[in-house]
């Protein structure tokens, strides 16, 4: 694994003075490279060939270079490593980068420095690991079910690296789980039925919390240190959403949990309390199981019911999609800062921030 020791030594050739934010032309960097532009940082674009013309389809979020590669994967290829060192770049993950990467190869192979701990997506990206992290926090989980024998109640069930929901189902007892869990083998959704992770099903309303943990910034809500800002939420539309339109028959097709787009949303303003409270316990756990634990911006994904309170049932560790909602600030940045602020943005006034205070080797690995 790279250390953080060796992002400092890379750092340390940089001309910190014109730092090139960069990012995999996918995802929210639409969002970024304007928030950037914003905060007058130059700005660099990885994209494949058939993609550039999106990010050249709107001008104020154009970053200024583009580094062309045939396949994302190309951005570990040692010309492309070695010209976003040369260019000062420093790398702000989101989901794409993350599932075109892979964890194992960002950690193992990525010698250009990071926006944040890229410890924290050895964290994310292994459940049991998330599980674990989850219970250090204090959070309320669904239950896991070893194995499909063990389901006493209504389940949900995923599948590994699904694309956003592809294939979930939820079932009723064990013998539905061993049926579809077949059914999906014969499909080739997955090799083998002991891939899939079983799940208590959570009736209630999801909320997507989008956070951002600054080690640097002041005031505010104040935890290990730093300030917590509860950015904005978000709901996922899915294609189960819309089911109540097929009734009262209907349609198989509907039981699709892939996820298709975002919808903005507020919270009961009585429940702020709670996600705040999440938010910092999660940060909190993360200081103790890999400080300096997680910097910038991460998403609680939960299930509200009245009786059960807030269910977590995933962390995401980086920028959310989600936040694309918000370009130019929600309803809950302007009562944080003064002037319009994204997600995309508020990562470039840390960077500056850490500039000025000649300390990016906090939020930088
Ligand atoms: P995930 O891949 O974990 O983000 O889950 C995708 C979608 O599945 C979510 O947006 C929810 O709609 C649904 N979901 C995931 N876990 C559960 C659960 N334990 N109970 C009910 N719905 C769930």
């Amino acid at each position: 694994m790279i250390t953080k020791a060796e992002v400092e030594e890379l750092l340390s050739s940089y001309d910190v003075s014109s730092l090139k934010v960069s990012t995999i032309c996918s995802h929210s960097a639409l969002q970024i490279f304007h928030g950037a532009k914003q905060l007058g940082f130059k700005t660099l674009g990885v994209t494949t060939p058939e993609r550039r013309f999106v990010y050249e389809a709107f001008p104020l979020a154009t970053p200024d270079k583009f580094i062309e590669v045939s396949e994302f994967k190309h951005m570990l290829d040692r010309w492309v490593q070695e010209r976003l060192r040369a260019e000062n770049a420093v790398i702000i993950p989101h989901g794409s980068f993350v599932e075109y990467l892979g964890p194992t190869e960002i950690l193992e192979r990525l010698r250009v420095p990071v926006f944040g701990n890229r410890a924290v997506l050895e964290w994310e990206g292994d459940r049991v690991k998330q599980r674990t992290w989850f219970k250090e926090a204090g959070l309320k989980t669904p239950r896991v079910f070893e194995d499909p024998s063990e389901v006493d109640c209504r389940v949900f069930v995923k599948f590994p690296g699904a694309k956003g929901g592809r294939g979930y189902f939820t079932a009723g007892s064990s013998e539905e789980v061993e049926a579809r869990l077949e059914e999906a083998v014969r499909k080739g959704l997955i090799r083998d039925v002991r891939e899939a992770y079983i799940q208590e099903f959570i009736p209630g309303v999801r909320y997507y919390f989008h956070y951002f943990y600054s080690p640097l910034a002041e005031g505010g809500l104040r935890v290990c240190g730093g300030r917590l800002e509860l950015m904005s939420m978000d709901k996922r539309i899915e294609p189960i959403d819309e089911a109540y339109r097929g009734l009262p028959d209907v349609p198989e097709e509907f039981f699709d949990y892939t996820v298709t787009g975002n919808q903005p949303l507020v919270l009961r303003e009585s429940l702020l309390k709670d996600a705040l409270k999440m938010g910092a316990r999660v940060v909190e756990a993360s200081k103790r199981l890999f400080p300096p634990g997680i910097i910038g911006p991460f998403c609680l994904e939960t299930i509200y019911h009245p009786d059960r309170g807030f269910t977590v049932f995933e962390v995401s560790a980086r920028i959310v999609a989600g936040t694309n909602l918000y370009p130019s600030g929600s309803p809950y940045t302007v009562y944080l800062f003064e002037e319009p602020m994204s997600t995309g943005k508020r990562i470039a006034v840390e960077l500056k921030m850490a500039v000025e205070k000649d300390r990016l080797r906090e939020v930088v690995y």
